[in-house]
């Protein structure tokens, strides 16, 4: 399938799904998911109009970089190894996997300009899944908003992979509830105004829930 055409329908369930809750689409970015495609395709992809993209390693941010620079917005989706920070900072606009307080120590210490963070969040609770305990979160806020270089702009979180719709939509409820709680505490460098959540299989329920950021690889470019 052209990504043309996989987008366009992306963009009508989404529309169908802010229907459904009262929400702006213009509200929804879809940030494309390219880490298993070639660079071509990552490029027909912003041609068709995808303006974010998304990867996980530093390596296929580097193959991805080299062929669209500076045009789309870019995203690091996937857990970050410390030693990966300065191969990652000043080439990704947001980083969606902060987890720990070392991560956001070594990003302080490289970063020239304010770097753009989402809070991964474990909320399933599946072992497998990276991400914070929900009940850990507040204090790692509070801790991280000594570090001047890091702004959280919000949340991110994995679903759990199962076919019980109403657990994904628990799942992604309580990352909404997680935002709003952190808004209360209104901290200069945590607005935390985005949740990331939603991908190929589960972003409609996503964004009944409250998602402004939907991580498509599959459905999109797959
Ligand atoms: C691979 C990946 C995605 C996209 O997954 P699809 O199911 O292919 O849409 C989204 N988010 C993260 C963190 C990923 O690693």
């Amino acid at each position: 399938m052209k990504v043309s055409e996989n987008l366009k329908s992306i963009i009508e369930k989404i529309e169908e799904s802010c229907r459904k809750s009262g929400r702006d689409p213009r509200d929804v970015k879809i940030v494309g998911v390219t880490k298993y495609v070639s660079e071509e395709r990552a490029v027909e992809a912003f041609e068709a109009g995808v303006l974010h993209f998304g990867e996980n390693r530093d390596d296929g941010l580097d193959r991805k970089r080299a062929v669209l620079g500076d045009k789309p917005v870019w995203h690091f989706i996937g857990s970050l190894q410390t030693r990966k920070v300065k191969s990652v900072i000043g080439k990704a606009d947001y980083i969606h996997s902060l987890d720990r307080l070392s991560l956001a120590e070594e990003i302080q210490k490289r970063a020239a300009l304010p770097q753009k963070c989402f809070v991964q969040v474990n909320v399933s609770g599946e072992e497998s899944k990276h991400g914070l305990k929900p009940e850990e979160v507040l204090d790692f806020i509070r801790e991280c908003s000594e570090h001047d270089k890091i702004i959280l702009e919000g949340l991110m979180t994995m679903a759990p992979l199962t076919e019980d719709q109403e657990l994904i939509r628990k799942c992604f409820r309580e990352l909404k509830e997680l935002q709003e709680k952190i808004q209360q505490l209104g901290i200069k460098n945590a607005p935390c105004h985005e949740l990331s959540m939603g991908m190929s299989n589960d972003y409609q329920i996503a964004v009944e829930e409250g998602a402004t950021f939907i991580r498509i690889g599959t459905a999109l470019v797959g």
